[in-house]
Order: structure tokens, then sequence, then C-alpha cells
């Protein structure tokens, strides 16, 4: 997409180009927390309270543990689903972390698309060993469980366990009624742009599901805080050119994680822009969908905009020397700052009209 961009920008004097960062922001921060440990559910709330006083909101896969196992101790139950519940309230996303958390998820049988609470009961034994697990019931059933006993909205999007990948997950998400993916690393899939997933990840035909790789974890050494300076030097990086960067952190552990998640959100709460997965998810999949064409009459450049649902804070890079001077419909409220337009809300078609540089 870079490589194509940079073509483009070299050959076309007149280029427009779909921002990829929401409000024209220098750079999309997902902050994303893998709730998969009894302590962690009550943890999870004080991120939320961090996330909160900053004003964004984040993302919380949670596991819906309901069998005791090699892993942990049951803790998606009635007591701690008030935790969860503070979550949403605060203005959080729940996500699915899957059932079991198994490492040999990538391996799990496809399963029947019939697997259910109580009946479907995967049990880990120890590192190696999984019984009962299916790649459809851990995503029904997590789905099912934390849409109809929590506050949550409906559940979208994925993360598994380890962050184990099944080639079949594509089509095993659009089966069970998701639509985004946080299962691989950016290191991994080589990029710090979301991707749409392909069936079978062949590459071949595509499938509904984005995916939004993981830029840095937390589970490495040394402790997070200690690391606060290289993860903002790569968001410099990554901000040079509109990337994502979404930040894994599970709270199983305040301390160090806390205080890097503050020195991190401080330093770049103005520049970029943060929401959920599912957020981010939706901006993507409507800008990734946006048809443009550009007319020229006279001095005026007439771009028109079809758009295939409704999205906020899209933007567009325009030549420099471009003024705008009005959009239609006249509700639309599109601003401009330098060559970067910002259209506040939009859906269907609109156009916006500029005044090109005159010819000397
Ligand atoms: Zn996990």
């Amino acid at each position: 997409m870079r490589f194509i961009r940079s073509i483009y920008l070299r050959d076309e004097p007149e280029a427009v180009l779909l921002g990829t960062v929401p409000f024209g922001k220098e750079l999309t921060i997902l902050i994303t927390h893998d709730i998969d440990y009894r302590h962690s559910v009550p943890n999870a709330v004080a991120y939320a309270e961090l996330e909160n006083q900053y004003g964004i909101r984040a993302t919380y896969f949670l596991q819906t543990k309901y069998v005791n196992d090699y892993n942990d101790k049951v803790f998606f139950d009635p007591a701690r689903t008030t935790y969860i519940n503070s979550l949403v309230k605060l203005g959080m996303e729940i996500g699915s972390h899957s059932v079991a958390h198994s490492r040999q998820f990538s391996r799990f049988p496809t399963g029947t698309g019939h697997e259910a609470y109580p009946g479907y009961r995967p049990f880990v034994t120890n590192k190696k060993k999984t019984s009962g697990g299916s790649i459809l019931g851990e995503l029904r059933v997590s789905k099912f469980l934390i849409e109809q006993c929590t506050d949550a909205d409906s559940v979208v999007s994925f993360r598994p366990g380890v962050l184990s990948n099944p080639f079949s997950l594509p089509q095993a998400l659009e089966a069970t009624g998701y639509r985004f993916s946080s299962s691989v690393t950016a290191n991994k899939s080589l990029t710090h742009l979301p991707f749409r997933l392909s069936w079978g990840r062949l590459g071949r035909s595509e499938t509904r599901i984005f995916e939004f790789p993981v830029t840095i974890e937390d589970e490495k050494a040394p402790p997070m805080d200690q690391r606060l300076g290289q993860a903002l030097e790569l968001a410099e990086k990554i901000a040079s050119y509109g990337g994502l960067y979404n930040v894994l952190i599970h709270p199983n552990v305040l301390e160090e994680k806390m205080k890097f998640l503050n020195g991190f959100l401080k330093e770049w709460k103005d520049r970029a822009w943060f929401g959920t997965v599912q957020d981010f998810g939706h901006w993507w999949a409507v800008r990734s969908a946006t048809q443009m064409t550009s007319k020229v009459r006279g001095r005026h450049r007439i771009l028109t905009l079809g758009l295939p649902g409704t999205i906020r804070g899209l933007t567009l890079t325009v030549p420099e020397p471009w003024k705008l001077i009005t959009a239609e419909p006249e509700t639309t409220s599109v601003k401009q700052t330098g060559n970067t337009i910002v259209i506040e809300k939009a859906q269907d078609t609109i156009k916006i009209i500029f005044q090109a540089a005159e010819k000397t």
C-alpha cells in the first residue's frame, strides 16, 4: 500500500489520498487488554479508569472461563461480571479472548457450529494438551456468554490466547458473527496497518474480517515501564506514515504496566487518535470501500465520495494549493488544515469543491 502510494504521488501532480488515521491525526493507537487470569478481572477496572481519565476507549478481550483446568480456576462468574459491566459503563469494548485459552487452539478441529454452553467443555490438561475444544466452539460460546451475561453490546472483536492462530480463523470468525481480529503481531505480518483476512489465510478470496496486528506487548523483558522510551520511538516511526499502533497490556499486574500506559498516553494524547478495535474497525471498513472521483471544472476541483456507510473523521490529503470552497450536502462539516481535509461525519454521497491555484 505504501509502495503504490509513493508511485501515485510521484506521477500524479493532483494526487488526492484517503488518510489512514481518523480526524487527520498522526497515528492510530488501539489500547488492548487480554483478561485471561482471575486477578485481571478487577484489575481491568483500574486500567479502564485511567483510560477514561484520558477520554479514550480501549478494548478488553475477555476469556469466558467457566471450566477449572491447568490454566486457572473459573473466573467468568456472576460475581465478576460486575467488573465487566464497569468496563462497559466506562465506554470500553468487550471482545472475546476465547473460552479455553489453549495453546493448541490453532490445531483445534473446526467443530460443528452447534457448540453451546454448558455442554461445550474444553479442558486444558497442560501446556501441550487440550481436549474437547473446537474453533467454532471457542468463538460461538465466548461471544454468546459475553452478550448474554454482561452489559456489553454485540461482540465483534476476537483475539486468541497466546495468538494461536488457526488457518481457518478468518472464515470461522465470519461464520460466527465477528468482524475484527487481533491475532498476529505486526512483526509477523510485516505491516503496521490493518489488513483484510482471506479465506484460509491463502490470499485468494477475501472475507469480511479485518486484522489489527499487535505492535507491542507487555510480556517481553524488561518490565514495561523500562521500555517506554523505546515504545515512544517506535510510535514516532509508525506515525511518519499514519500507521496503526496496537498496544497489548495484560491487566494481571498494575504497577509498572500502569506507569507505562500513563506515560504513553500522556505523550500521545493530543497527536494520536484513540479508539476501540471495533471503532477503528468500522472506520477502516468504510474507508476501505470508499470510492472517490476527482473532476476538473476550470479552476475548480470537485471530489465526489461514495461511502458505503457512516464514517466520522474521514481524512483526505489534497494538493497543497487546493483551497476548500464548499461541500454538499450543506450539512456536511468539512475542515481544511494545510493540505489535510477532515470530514466530521459523512455518509452516502458527498461532494467537496476546491479552488485550485490559478495558472501563472
Ligand atoms: Zn491471553
